[in-house]
């Protein structure tokens, strides 16, 4: 069977062909300023990356090349489109209705489109993916893998907030946690490595990137998570501030004279990493600016292992232990700096990791790195998000 996974963001579609078989990419690859100009780069193991510059004015044309690309007599890898079973979409969120995968429809497109308003950055762009989509391969089943999915089992005393009631039933204002893809597929991934069940297991997942998640698995269940209503609640990120006190935004609006999209801004995209440094968004660089003696890299760097720590210990808390913490994405698989920071001082909790493992580990598969007396084993698990989301559309179609 071969699915086809599709990325959709406002200017860019992402794209994966997995033959489920062999669990092998077949080819992959981006397209890139769609609306604007336009550019594809198509990948295929084995071979040279194959870069186009060709005008994509919509997500529709996007698509159509995709598959041209796809079909290609030297840059393909099948014969015709109908050798492709089923597209599965990555779509961010799918509100208090759709809780688990499921096939795309009218039905939940039109779901989709009255929740714009509580997603309206991922929503629209998802929903073109999947109208396009459906135009161009009509009668070849596609599903929808929603971040929010993960979530759906969370007590009501986690995803509520505590502001007047009428303001989760009314306006659906909840948490409604993020990278729930990422973090089910580390979380199963780890049971599997682990040769246990993972009903038997309480997990702390760190899925650490530009955007940043951290989430309580409990026998496989997501029960608690730092992001809230929007990706911008929990610890520091690239751009992103994470939670503060919720007063200091009217204050900074009225100190500022602000509109609510300047604010928005200001957290979303000025903040976090960047907006601590003054320099970059980027972990690389700040660590390379605290090696060299920048204080507020240093901070930043301080602020975003502090609050990482916090959540691990507050989820073991609500877990009432741990047995494995896992590391994952951008930064979680390939910073040892952080990962070292994090488990500092924390053996009264069970949690040693091995320095020398830690730092000299091979990139790009699961890697164990607690020392062999920690009582909670902590891993790096590589993220694959595209993986799961294929699988989930094996399963549904
Ligand atoms: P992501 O959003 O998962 O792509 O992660 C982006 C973040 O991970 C950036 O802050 C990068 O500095 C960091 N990162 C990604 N790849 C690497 C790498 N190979 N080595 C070190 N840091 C990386």
């Amino acid at each position: 069977m071969k699915i086809l996974v599709i990325n959709s963001g406002s200017s860019s579609l992402k794209y994966q062909l997995f033959d489920m078989d062999s669990g092998k990419v077949l080819a992959k690859g981006g397209c890139e300023r769609i609306g604007a100009g336009g550019s594809v780069t198509h990948k295929v193991p084995g071979r040279d990356n194959y870069t186009i510059e060709i005008d994509l004015p919509s997500h529709d044309k996007a698509l159509e090349v995709v598959f041209e690309l796809l079909t290609d007599k030297v840059h393909g890898v099948i014969a015709d489109v109908s050798e492709i079973d089923a597209v599965g979409h990555r779509v961010a969120h799918g509100g208090e209705k759709y809780k688990k995968s499921s096939l795309v429809d009218i039905e939940l497109i039109n779901y989709l489109e009255t929740i714009i308003p509580i997603n309206p950055l991922h929503g629209p762009p998802a929903i073109k993916g999947m109208k396009a989509c459906l135009k161009l391969l009509p009668s070849t089943p596609q599903a929808a893998v929603f971040d929010t999915s993960f979530y759906a089992n969370m007590k009501p005393s986690r995803y509520i907030y505590a502001l007047p009631y009428e303001f989760y039933s009314e306006d659906k204002i909840r948490r409604y946690g993020f990278h729930g893809t990422s973090h089910r597929y580390v979380s199963q991934k780890t049971a599997e490595i682990l040769g246990k069940p993972l009903s038997s297991l309480k997990m702390v997942t760190c899925h650490l990137g530009n955007g940043s998640s951290i989430t309580a698995v409990d026998g496989g269940v997501a029960i608690d998570t730092s992001m809230g209503f929007t990706p911008q609640e929990g610890i520091e990120m690239g751009t992103r501030s994470g939670s503060i006190d919720p007063t200091v935004v009217p204050y900074i609006m009225k100190l500022k004279n602000l509109t609510p999209d300047q604010m928005s801004d200001i957290l979303n995209k000025q903040s976090g990493i960047l907006g601590v440094t003054g320099v970059s968004n980027d972990f690389r660089n700040c660590l390379a600016a605290a090696k060299e003696g920048n204080e507020r890299a240093q901070l930043a760097l301080d602020i975003l292992a502090n609050g990482i720590k916090k959540y691990i210990g507050s989820y073991m808390a609500e877990m009432n232990g741990l047995d494995v913490l896992v590391f994952t994405a951008g930064i979680g698989e390939n910073q040892c700096e952080i990962r070292r920071m994090v488990c500092e001082n924390m053996e009264g909790l069970g949690i040693k990791i091995d320095n020398d493992k830690n730092e000299n580990f091979e990139r790009g598969i699961p890697v164990e790195i607690s020392a062999a007396d920690s009582k909670v084993k902590v891993w790096i698990v590589p993220t694959d998000e595209e993986y799961m989301i294929a699988l989930d559309t094996q399963k549904l179609v």
